[in-house]
């Protein structure tokens, strides 16, 4: 199977495994607009001025503080971004959003309760509130005078969601509905103003409703005590025959999973975008510490061991940051090709449900990139890393949540493939014809490339190999177990994570390839290395997943071949990563910052 190389347009979901993408098709950071980089640096400024001061006070819970920083963020514009203009927002195109999310996540703490209000608070009204909800409650939670928050998950409930136990009936004269059950882990609840609340109508129709605080019958319990994200309010809510206007059901009975799903494929594509925020910060501070720490009479950040750290730390935010900021680009490119009738907000949200896959593929991947690089902070920063007085320790139970929430990181990787599978077989995606090509490509046996190598060739054919393994390892799994695939989780896992390194390392090959075209071999040289890491890297893993997979599906002299097969398609010249690290650790050192932003 040659994957076709498709220039620019509109790409599908899940396009990236048998479309091959040329790097001018792919959003980067250097391609950012000056208005998109001014937002970035209002948002940073503002972290740095007004929360990073406070912290003490904010992980101490001071009364009004978090929610007083959120209005104050609203007066400059740093909460409607998801609002149309036309109710007091200012409607931002994706990737001034990404940009935004990213820098505001300096601090953990404030990221999450900005998230809660500006996306999964406010979208569902954005999306789905009719006109009478919008006019009513935009202009007040763009603007700050209210904050919202989200409210789906239950005690018992809560990857389980449509488990939920929460009633809602109407009342005997038919003007209210009448809720009742409890709401846990409730992000923002502890000042928010306005609750997105899911409940099942007559206990079986999975429903949303508009609660607004102060409604008869509705009370909050006391903040958790939690690991990490101490400044955020997180509390329980309970309903006891809570009474809600009749208007304030949001969008119809029995369709509050689509208000759920819908919001959620945006809350994970933030949150891969404050992941990366996060990461830069963290990668930012080990640098200096690195540097500051003497040991056997000089700084740590000399030592081999410590300069590949942050050298693998760069080259994972590299990946991060070149997949999300590509996915967001996609987005903006299906909005824009949208007919020009259609309103550009329902544009918005058909892009999230298109790019489903790719907003999972963000939350897992970013999540699990925050979570190393606070890790190999901690241990860069020794002893001192276990210590509250320095910043990595905050850093590191922090980071934790982001496996967890928004659909823990194993729904997530069940989700991308269950997606895939969904897709296939409603023709959404041609997996099924890039299947059966690469089944005659095997049996017509290795080809002899005569294609004159370039300086890419290699890297080229690798990702073309990956995505290969993908087909190949899927292809058989899904043959052994067909709609039963579900139920093999592990295989599932491993080929999830294929996926995921399939699109982090083409992510990456393709802007570096670009940044390389536009600014030259050498200028580009610590990028192309991290590239070049990376898929390496990536390659490997790639490798052992599908050996996993196939070897859980098939068994005797038909494994034997398909190893042989997967061999061949993954065959690749050996690099040497220790030299390409130090290249990139060289970079991180040099300026104790990640090295590669707005290239
Ligand atoms: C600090 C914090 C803030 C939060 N904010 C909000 C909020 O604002 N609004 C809101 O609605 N919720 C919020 N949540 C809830 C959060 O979304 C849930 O905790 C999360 O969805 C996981 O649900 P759970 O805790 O019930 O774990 P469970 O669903 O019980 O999962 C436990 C483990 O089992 C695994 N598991 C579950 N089902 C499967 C399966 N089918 N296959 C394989 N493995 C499975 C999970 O991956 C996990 O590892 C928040 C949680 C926290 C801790």
């Amino acid at each position: 199977m040659a994957t076709a190389t498709t220039s620019h347009g509109v790409s599908r979901g899940g396009g990236f495994l048998v479309e091959a993408r040329r790097p001018e098709d792919i959003l980067t950071p250097a391609e950012f607009t000056d208005d998109q980089r001014l937002i970035g640096q209002t948002a940073e400024e503002f972290v740095t001025n007004e929360v990073l001061p406070v912290i003490e006070e904010l992980e101490q819970h001071k009364h009004g503080l978090m929610a007083g920083l959120l209005k104050k963020a609203a007066e400059i514009g740093l909460l409607g971004g998801g609002v149309p203009e036309v109710y007091g927002g200012s409607g931002l195109d994706k990737v001034s959003s990404t940009v935004l999310a990213e820098k505001l996540a300096i601090y953990a703490s404030f990221a999450v309760s900005h998230g809660a209000h500006a996306g999964i608070g406010t979208l569902p009204i954005v999306y789905f509130g009719t006109e009478e909800q919008k006019k009513k409650y935009l202009p007040k939670l763009a603007s700050g005078e209210w904050l919202g928050c989200y409210c789906l998950s239950e005690p018992q409930a809560g990857s389980d969601a449509q488990n939920a136990k929460a009633r809602a009936v109407l009342s005997p004269d038919g003007k209210n509905w009448i809720l009742s059950g409890q709401k846990m882990w409730i992000t923002n609840g502890g000042f928010a103003d306005l609750f997105i609340v899911f409940a099942k109508v007559d206990g079986e129709k999975f429903s949303c409703f508009i609660v607004e605080r102060g409604s008869q019958g509705f009370s909050i319990g006391a903040e958790e005590e939690k690991m990490g994200i101490k400044g955020s309010s997180t509390v329980p809510i309970f309903f006891e025959n809570c009474r809600v206007h009749k208007e304030n059901l949001l969008h119809e009975i029995g369709r509050g999973h689509i208000v759920a799903f819908n919001v959620l494929n945006s809350g994970r594509f933030s949150l891969g975008a404050y992941c990366l925020g996060g990461a830069k910060k963290t990668l930012e501070v080990s640098s200096k510490y690195a540097k500051e720490r003497v040991a056997f009479g000089k700084p740590i950040a000399e030592f081999g061991l410590i300069r590949a750290k942050l050298a693998e730390m760069a080259v994972r935010i590299f990946a991060l940051e070149s997949m999300i900021y590509r996915s967001a680009g996609m987005m903006d490119r299906a909005v824009a090709a949208a007919d020009s009738a259609s309103d550009k907000t329902q544009a918005g949200m058909k892009a999230l449900e298109e790019y489903a896959i790719e907003s999972s593929i963000s939350k897992v991947y970013g999540s699990e990139t925050l979570n190393f690089v606070v890790d190999e902070a901690v241990q860069i920063y020794g002893g001192y890393g276990f210590h509250e007085d320095y910043p990595v320790a905050r850093a590191y139970r922090d980071a934790r949540i982001n496996r967890i929430f928004e659909g823990t990181n194993e729904i997530n990787r069940l989700l991308v493939i269950q997606m895939l599978m969904k897709r296939a077989l409603t023709g959404a995606l041609p997996l099924l014809a890039a299947g059966a090509k690469l089944q005659e490509e095997i049996l017509a046996g290795p080809s002899f490339d005569d294609a004159i190598p370039g300086p890419w060739t290699e890297e080229d054919r690798v990702v073309e190999g990956m995505k290969k393994s993908f087909l190949l390892a899927a292809g058989a799994a899904v043959q052994k177990h067909r709609e039963q695939l579900v139920e093999q989780q592990e295989t599932v896992g491993a080929l999830a994570d294929i996926v995921i390194d399939v699109y982090a390392a083409e992510s990456s090959v393709r802007r570096a390839q670009k940044a390389e075209a536009v600014r030259g071999v050498q200028a580009t040289s610590a990028m192309t290395d991290a590239a070049r890491v990376f898929l390496h890297d990536a390659a490997d893993r790639v490798e052992k997943q599908a050996r996993t997979a196939l070897a859980a599906v098939a068994e005797g002299d038909m494994l034997r071949t398909q190893l042989v097969i997967l061999r061949r398609f993954l065959k690749r010249e050996p690099v040497d990563a220790i030299a390409l690290r130090r290249n990139v650790a060289a970079a991180v050192t040099a300026g104790d910052r990640y090295p590669f932003e707005g290239r």
